[in-house]
């Protein structure tokens, strides 16, 4: 028996719960479908939201929802510690796990149908990029949902791009991190994330992000495989300024996971295929947030699914609708990204400096080639006379329309 439906969301992550509500609620026959045996689980996050892009969101989120309030962020690199507060760098944590559910009773309440332990395997066209029937393995057998659009909202290891044929990872293309949340840390200030660049991380970086007084995930990642992820990680724990904090700490529940690290400013929509969340790249960096603007960009694509199967617009406006809300921010994340290939390939001491000053904004993405000439010792005095310095936020760059915009 073919199932038929107007609107076929593959992923019920942040991103497919939202494109799954949208869709619904602006009148669409919609199904949602997940590999998952239960939603959000195993959560694959660190489970920080930053604050700057809450009214991006097409909901207020409930407040017990946001389980602990970071005031800043704490960057570290060669022995130099960069704290930033407010702005771009407060943010709240979440438990993925209960957040992705609510989601998806929204998702339910809006009159969306949610099928769990159903996997896509295969699809079929009429033509490139226009899918016919989505073919899915469930518990009780195959089934074939006949969309008239497809939301590949399926995140990082996507098999709507594979069967399309969009997949082009490449080296430096997707992040692999291991991480655990612990319990029992005696955390230097529970209050601010901290992000280590360091050789532990080709390319990427650690990180201790709490949950509470005494509980955070700390997690290691890679994006140039130059050794084992577990090697990673475990020389992240041996990092003196980590290790101190870690010392009676427990491994709980492990959150390894993929991220895509990607340029953001790509194509989004295949034939009557939309690409959104992790499965269209759709995380900012340098930090790789990609839950909230998942959920931002799912509510675009579901409410664009459902405006086109009602015979009104192309699905081509859905790039357009997200250059109009997040555009800003998605192109300040390419410049970024840019840079982080960049210096994050050699992996030395002089790049992890430049690092440390782009990614908090002391250094000026605009100046990376005058600082690239500068020796290890000059780059750490500009750093250190920032941190030394009463008038900091004079010596931060600023510009108005941009990532750089929320910064305080
Ligand atoms: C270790 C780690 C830490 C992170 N930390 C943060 C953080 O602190 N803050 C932040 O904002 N972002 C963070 N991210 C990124 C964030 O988790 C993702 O950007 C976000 O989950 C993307 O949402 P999504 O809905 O696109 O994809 P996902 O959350 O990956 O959801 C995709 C869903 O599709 C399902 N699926 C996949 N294939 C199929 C198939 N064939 N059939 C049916 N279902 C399928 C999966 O089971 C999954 O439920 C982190 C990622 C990782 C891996």
């Amino acid at each position: 028996m073919v199932i038929e439906c107007d609107v076929l969301v593959v992923g019920a992550g942040p991103a497919g719960c939202s494109a799954a509500r949208a869709a619904a609620e602006a009148g669409a026959k919609t199904i949602f479908i997940d590999k998952k045996k239960e939603i959000g689980i195993p959560v694959q996050c660190a489970e920080a939201i930053g604050t700057y892009l809450i009214p991006f969101l097409p909901f207020r989120i409930p407040e017990e929802q946001l389980i602990w309030k970071i005031d800043g962020i704490s960057f570290w690199a060669e022995d130099i510690t960069i704290k930033r507060k407010g702005g771009m760098w407060s943010s709240y944590a979440i438990n993925r796990d209960q957040f992705d559910k609510w989601l998806a009773n929204n998702a339910i309440g809006a009159g969306a149908k949610l099928l769990l332990d159903s996997e896509l395997v295969d699809l079929e066209f009429r033509e490139k990029y226009y899918v016919t029937n989505a073919i899915v393995k469930t518990r009780k057998g195959i089934r074939v949902i006949s969309p008239k659009v497809v939301i590949a909202a399926d995140g990082a290891d996507s098999t709507v791009l594979k069967l399309s044929r969009l997949k082009k990872e490449h080296e430096g293309s997707i992040g692999e991190i291991k991480s655990y949340e612990m319990h029992d840390l005696q955390l230097d200030n529970p209050y601010y994330d901290q992000l280590f660049i360091g050789e532990f991380a080709p390319g990427a970086y650690g990180y201790i992000f709490p949950k509470s007084k005494t509980t955070a995930n700390v997690g290691a990642g890679f994006l140039f495989p130059q050794k084992s992820i577990d090697h990673c990680y475990e020389e992240f724990l041996e990092v003196p300024v980590v290790k101190k904090q870690l010392k009676n700490g427990k491994e709980v529940t492990e959150k390894s996971g993929r991220v895509p690290f990607c340029y953001l400013t790509d194509k989004w929509n295949y034939g009557n295929v939309l690409l959104v969340g992790d499965a269209a790249n759709q995380n900012i960096k340098p930090l790789v947030e990609g839950f909230l603007p998942a959920i931002a960009c799912g509510d675009l694509a579901g409410k664009r699914a459902a405006k086109y199967v009602s015979g009104k617009n192309t699905l081509d406006d859905y790039s357009k609708d997200i250059e109009h809300k997040l555009g800003f921010l998605f192109k300040d994340s390419d410049i970024l990204l840019d840079i982080a290939y960049d210096l994050l390939q050699s992996n030395a001491a002089k790049e992890r400096l430049l690092s440390l000053g782009i990614n908090t904004n002391v250094f000026s993405y605009k100046k990376i080639e005058k600082l690239k000439r500068e020796n290890c010792d000059d780059l750490k005095r500009k750093l250190d006379s920032w941190n030394n310095s009463k008038i900091r936020q004079a010596l931060t760059y600023l510009s108005e329309k941009s990532l750089f915009h929320y910064i305080c």
